[in-house]
């Protein structure tokens, strides 16, 4: 049985970039007749708001995308809100820990501070961790521990590279110690995505995880931390982000782009869902459309590898789908 899933983090309004990856990992599971299932992923307190998730909900059924599992719902691996599986985090750390996975990090936190936020892709994190903390001394430790400064944990790459099949952008090889030993918990005590991620979709009994392009380079690390932890590794599909009309990748900034505004605009959610399933390359025209009416007809090696723009409706008309260039 195909289990997949969709996982935002509530620190921004839904926008149709959001909208997509979930749409299409819904369409995913629908078709294979499988389960989906919805998780919160709020472990990164400060930015996570409990009302932009339920906001979030709110959207996806709007569009027409429903869930067997997830907050709202229950199911048999909840809770389905990071922050109330922290236990769940805690045991993967102590098993990683034990089978000598891990070694404390005292470098500066400020790069650190990234970690447990909604990844934007390593790029994000800026130059890979150079491996200072790892070929420390135990007398070295030692004193840097009698300083008082609580260690981040690393997990230490093996030497060796790392291979998947992604069901969108095809075999992906990843040289061994790409990125640097990456952070599983911060100084601070927060337990970072990547483990997080892996615990869960291990725990939920995800087979297949399909979402955005920007977590392609995170693929390796968890492929690694499933395998640490003796668990099966999901099959990966990575899809195109959608970007704004200024280039830059949609986010909460590109305000028009919210599901939120067009739900306000009064635009209907098959406007929205058809103007998706066009940019994504599943249907010849922006026509209106249902979500379920999707599915049967639904095949991810349809899926354009090609970054989409959006405009917004004012400037482009491209959500009614009367102007578009071709
Ligand atoms: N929570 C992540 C995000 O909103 C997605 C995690 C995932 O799909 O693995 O960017």
């Amino acid at each position: 049985m195909m289990r997949g899933r969709f996982a935002p983090t509530p620190s921004g309004l839904m926008h149709l970039g959001n909208a997509r990856t979930a749409l299409l990992a819904w369409l995913q599971v629908r078709r294979a007749g499988g389960q989906f299932v919805l998780r919160i992923e709020d472990i990164d307190k400060p930015r996570a708001r409990p009302d932009l998730a339920a906001q979030i909900l709110d959207d996806l059924r709007w569009l027409g995308i429903d869930w067997d599992e997830g907050p709202d719902v229950g199911g048999p691996y909840g809770p389905y809100t990071q922050s109330e599986r922290a236990d769940l985090y805690r045991e993967a750390l102590g098993r990683l820990e034990a089978a000598g996975w891990l070694y404390p990090c005292y470098c500066s936190r400020s790069e650190l501070m990234a970690i447990a936020s909604a990844p934007h892709g390593l790029g994000a994190e800026g130059p890979a961790y150079p491996g200072t903390c790892r070929h420390l001394t135990a007398e070295h430790r030692t004193r840097r521990a009698a300083r008082g400064k609580a260690p981040s944990l690393r997990f230490a790459l093996p030497d060796e590279p790392v291979s998947f099949a992604d069901g969108v952008a095809g075999p992906q090889t990843f040289p061994p110690g790409a990125g640097g030993d990456f952070v599983v918990v911060r100084a601070d005590g927060i337990v970072g995505y990547q483990l997080a991620v892996v615990a869960d979709d291990a725990a939920m009994q995800i087979t297949d995880v399909l979402r955005g392009w920007d977590l392609l380079d995170s693929t390796p690390r968890q492929i690694l931390l499933f395998r640490a932890l003796g668990l099966p590794v999901p099959r990966f599909a990575h899809v195109p982000l959608l970007f704004g009309p200024d280039g830059q990748r949609l986010s909460k900034r590109h305000g028009s782009a919210t599901i939120a505004a067009m739900r306000a605009a009064g635009m209907p959610p098959e406007r929205v869902v058809g103007h998706l399933a066009h940019l994504s390359g599943l249907t010849d025209r922006p026509e209106p459309v249902r979500a379920a009416d999707l599915v049967a007809g639904f095949d991810l090696g349809r899926v354009t590898l090609e970054p989409a723009t959006y405009r917004s409706p004012r400037d482009g008309q491209d959500v009614t789908g009367a102007d578009r260039d071709h």
